[in-house]
């Protein structure tokens, strides 16, 4: 089959199948589209309504947390009250469904990004087992502990944090050095997250093993927000689209989406599905598109990530423009193709719409 026939049978499959055939678990693609028609109805068999909405996780929302953890009792409420003014941490969970599309490469590169814009940052490495965000960002030889000792009581959160040299305001919280996945639960990486809510960190970034199984189910427990990462491939977005649907039936409304490996060359020769295909087809508000970079790998094995570049490459720009849209500073989306574009060109077409 042409690649063109595969992308429009990858963009039918859903809509022909009907909504009635599926469940919440397996393709969201014909919800996307018939949410479209009637938004915000039922989507696929989990009513929006089933589920509260997660907690945001103010540093109040912590402190009672911690208090039921110490066993205090409902007493010490009162001390809450101080907290209410404060500002709600963003935990967010970088997913995918598929491996070696780019999680770990776009947690290092946004969560350095935030930092350098003067947040306060967390990265936690949920990948247990395969860790190697710690790899990414040049901290392997510093990781003594893990949130596994933390909850064992083993250290405290501080010795396990690894503050970033370049950027203090970036601390990394590796999960586990050699354990299994199925050593951490739901509970435990709430309680880290509250830990960490406490510690003052505005973005937290919970980089997400591949999969869906019980090591995704752990890492997203203590998200409320969720960044799907996919290649322009139709294999990753179906598993991109899988992963939709299970942040959704798990009380995660709030999604964005980074398409990673873009080649600019390729689109143009209808070898590549555009970028607006892919977003398309998954339905979900796009966060930033990364081109094809021979410097991650570079970036990767110097332990830099691509964002600390003096001069930096496309990629590393469109991470900057990803981060900086994280919060909320910039609207509009770098054009892969003429990233130079003038700041006042690229805002009037924001405002305009027209692209000359
Ligand atoms: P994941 O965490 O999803 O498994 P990684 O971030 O480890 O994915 O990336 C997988 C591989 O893809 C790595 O070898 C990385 O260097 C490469 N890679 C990721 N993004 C890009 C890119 N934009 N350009 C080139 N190579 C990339
Ligand atoms: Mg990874």
């Amino acid at each position: 089959m042409s690649f063109a026939a595969r992308r429009a049978a990858a963009a039918s499959v859903p809509v022909v199948r009907g909504a009635g055939a599926r469940e919440a678990t397996t393709t969201r693609s014909s919800r996307v589209f018939a949410s479209r028609a009637a938004p915000h109805r039922s989507r696929g068999g989990v009513a929006l309504g089933e589920r509260a909405e997660r907690p945001a996780r103010g540093r109040k929302y912590l402190r009672a947390a911690s208090a039921d953890a110490a066993g205090a009792s409902a007493d010490d409420d009162d001390a809450l009250g101080e907290a209410d003014d404060e500002a709600e941490t963003r935990v967010i969970v970088i997913t995918s469904g598929k491996g070696g599309v780019g999680k770990t490469t776009t947690s290092a590169n946004l969560g350095m990004s935030i930092a350098r814009l003067g947040h306060k940052v967390c990265l936690v490495d949920a990948d247990i087992g395969l860790r190697n965000l710690d790899l990414l960002l040049g901290l392997e030889n510093r990781v003594m502990y893990t949130a596994m000792e933390v909850l064992e009581g083993e250290c405290r959160m501080e010795q396990a944090l690894i503050r970033d040299k370049r950027w203090r305001s970036l601390a990394l919280l590796p999960i586990s050095k050699n354990r299994q996945k199925y050593n951490v639960t739901k509970d435990s990486m709430n309680l880290l997250i509250d830990i960490l809510t406490d510690q003052g960190f505005e973005y937290i970034f919970i980089d997400c093993p591949a999969g869906i199984d019980v090591g995704f189910i752990n890492a997203i427990a203590g998200a409320n927000e969720s960044i799907i990462v996919t290649t322009p491939e139709i294999t990753a977005i179906r598993d991109a689209d899988r992963v939709a649907g299970l942040l959704e039936a798990n009380g995660i409304y709030d999604v964005k989406l980074i398409v990673n490996r873009v080649r600019a060359d390729m689109i143009k020769k209808n070898d590549m599905m555009s970028v607006e295909d892919v977003q398309e087809m998954l339905g979900v508000p796009l966060l930033g598109a990364i081109p094809e970079d021979t410097e991650v790998i570079v970036s990767t094995n110097r332990g830099e990530p691509l964002v600390l570049k003096k001069k930096l490459t496309l990629a590393g720009i469109a991470y900057e423009n990803a981060a900086r849209r994280v919060v909320g500073k910039q609207d509009f989306m770098i054009d892969l193709e003429r990233p130079k574009k003038s700041l006042l060109q690229r805002t009037k077409e924001f405002f305009t719409g027209a692209k000359e």
